[in-house]
């Protein structure tokens, strides 16, 4: 497993009481340097993404503006929480260049003829490098074509999924965001868009508003954009069921050609911006799910990007977690299918069909709408 990230990451300065600042991640990068599979794992330094690749998606008006805000130096606010400062416009470019390095070692050597190609993706892949975990900050879920927002800069995940497509000879794409709130600037920037499958588990009602589970996309992404808007309280049963009820035939369904993961911590239960109450286990459990998923349908081919997650601890072990679960390799992690998916899920107390769900009537209501 390939983890990208770099210390630079660690000079985006939000200012001193802001919850994203810099002590994120030195926690995580210590609880994965003394995790039981530290051996296994293989930090790689990010490139910095071009502003002209930021502009697959982003309005180069906003670009430079992000670009003469941080020049300029102060703290600088897009909203009352997405901050602007010295080092911002270099760690959101290194950052979305994160993405698009575990990418290019992902797909390495079957580039397409593009403007896009960075110069510093070159290197020749190493067989076994099919997923990454990209620990980069500002996050971005929260980033629109030509506006910041929610503490994100450049939506990551949504540069990432446009760069696959225009680097390397896929399709489609299915995104998967657990942050526990919802991605609103992902869900925008694929609205309309049939390829690529947006999912997203959240609080709902909270920040930023948006996320019900009527919002199912429009045009040629009509039924490719799927939100399950949890009541605060939401434990790991209502994920379990989603992947299995719900996600998953949806899967089989899309045929995803690579999975991208929105990675918040959250949704964990100690954390100070949710209600949402996710546990370290929870994180591995959803993984094994969506590595299932992305085994069956995509070669396993599979990119984590860091977005929330604001108590030290808790995230640093949820990410370890998280790992773990991509790693598993046991019957749990080979099921042939989904009814063997379902059966060890069962027998390792993963998946009870019969155990309560909190959230059952936004089940029925999502079903019912994609005809599940
Ligand atoms: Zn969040």
């Amino acid at each position: 497993m390939i983890i990208i990230y770099d210390s630079f990451y660690q000079k985006h300065d939000s200012g001193p009481t802001h919850p994203e600042n810099a002590g994120r991640l030195p926690g995580i990068i210590g609880e994965l340097e003394k995790c039981e599979f530290a051996e296994k794992l293989k930090f790689i330094k990010p490139y910095s993404a071009t502003a002209e690749q930021i502009q697959l998606i982003h309005s180069s008006k906003y670009v430079r503006e992000i670009k003469k805000l941080s020049s300029s130096g102060g703290y600088h606010y897009l909203d009352m929480d997405t901050v602007v400062s010295k080092y911002t416009y270099e760690c959101a470019l290194l950052a979305a260049g994160g993405c698009f390095k575990g990418l290019d070692l992902i797909f390495g050597g079957s580039k397409k003829e593009s403007k896009v190609y960075s110069k510093n993706s070159s290197e020749s892949r190493s067989e076994e490098v099919l997923k990454f975990f990209a620990l980069v900050r500002p996050p971005g879920h929260h980033a629109f074509k030509s506006m910041g927002s929610g503490f994100c800069i450049f939506n990551n995940i949504s540069l990432a999924a446009r760069y696959a497509k225009a680097c390397y000879d896929i399709k489609k794409i299915m995104i998967i965001d657990f942050d526990a709130h919802h991605g609103n600037g992902t869900q925008d920037f694929f609205y309309n868009d049939g390829d690529v499958f947006y999912i997203s588990f959240h609080q709902y009602p909270h920040y930023p508003g948006t996320g019900y589970y009527n919002e199912i996309g429009s045009g040629n992404g009509k039924g490719f954009n799927l939100n399950f808007p949890f009541a605060a309280g939401t434990g790991d049963v209502d994920y379990a069921a989603a992947f299995i009820e719900i996600i998953i035939p949806l899967a089989e369904r899309f045929q995803p050609e690579l999975i991208l993961v929105s990675a918040g911590y959250d949704s964990h239960l100690d954390d100070p911006l949710s209600s949402l109450e996710l546990v370290d286990d929870s994180y591995f459990k959803i993984m094994i799910l969506i590595s299932f998923i992305s085994r069956l349908f995509c070669k396993n081919r599979l990119g984590i990007i860091l977005e929330g997650g604001y108590n030290y601890s808790a995230t640093a072990r949820s990410v370890v977690k998280t790992i773990s679960g991509c790693m598993i390799d046991s019957k749990l992690g080979k099921a042939s299918n989904i009814f063997k998916l379902k059966e060890e899920l069962e027998l390792n107390n993963i998946y009870e069909p019969g155990l309560k769900k909190r959230n059952t009537d936004v089940f029925n209501s999502i079903k019912k709408i994609f005809q599940i």
